[in-house]
Order: structure tokens, then sequence, then C-alpha cells
């Protein structure tokens, strides 16, 4: 009650030109409300569509990036995301060469674009591994 009174009185300072009380009441405001963080996309080299966020990276193996190389001989480095709602899932998955065992692989392509960006694997979870190299990061 007492404090409500207060910031109610603040308020109405800084509106009335009271210089004294606008710097304590712009302090208590800044406290209160942090300045929005900048956008955590995870974005399409590309096209620039948002495919996921920092807030979707997560360990696999204990691992948030991990080099393979696939049967035809090239190295992938892949970052694995939770989520990567940006990108579409397509093909049929299965576990021939998956580089995560017990997890089947299916092609992860940018929504917008349609490029190659990693792949989805799905086992007792889901993740997606994407390609570093075809990826905007913070
Ligand atoms: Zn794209």
């Amino acid at each position: 009650m007492l404090s409500n009174h207060q910031a109610t009185q603040g308020d109405q300072a800084t509106a009335d030109k009271d210089v004294g009380v606008i710097e304590p009441a712009t302090t208590a405001d800044l406290k209160h409300e942090p300045a929005p963080q900048p956008d955590p996309n995870v974005r399409c080299r590309a096209c620039s569509h948002a495919i996921t966020s920092l807030r979707q990276a997560i360990e696999v193996n204990r691992a948030h990036e991990h080099t393979f190389r696939n049967p035809a001989g090239y190295s992938f480095h892949v970052l694995c995301y939770r989520r990567a709602p940006g990108a579409l899932c397509t093909g049929t998955p299965t576990t021939l060469d998956t580089w995560f065992s017990g997890y089947a692989w299916s092609y992860a392509l940018c929504q917008e674009c349609q490029i190659h960006l990693g792949w989805f694997f799905q086992g007792e979870d889901e993740f997606a591994g994407l390609i570093a190299t075809r990826l905007l990061r913070p």
C-alpha cells in the first residue's frame, strides 16, 4: 500500500517536472523492466529466413557441435537444436548410416528457399542437426 502510493507520487512528480524525484523513479523503472534482448534467431544463410533460435540449442552426446563425414566423403560441421520451426522435414526417416545411434534421420530444408540446412533426427526424442556454414547465427 505504502510503496504503491510512493510509486504513484513518483509518476506524478515525473509528469509535473519535479526534478528531484525524476531520477529515483527512472532507476526503479529500469530495474523493473530490463531492456528487451536482441533477436536471438538462427537464420538461413541463403535467404535470412528464421530457422530456430539460440534458446533451442542443445547438447547431444554431451556436445552442441559435431563434425561428421557422410558415406560420400563430405564433412559437415553440425549444430544441434531441440526444434527448428523454420525448417521443413522431408524424406522418409532412416537409420541407415545415421550419425546418432538410435536416431533415424530425414532432411531439413529451409522452409523459405528450400536449401538443404541439415537433418532432423528422431529417436527417443527429436532434434535438428543443422550445418553451421549454412546458418547465420547471432
Ligand atoms: Zn533459406
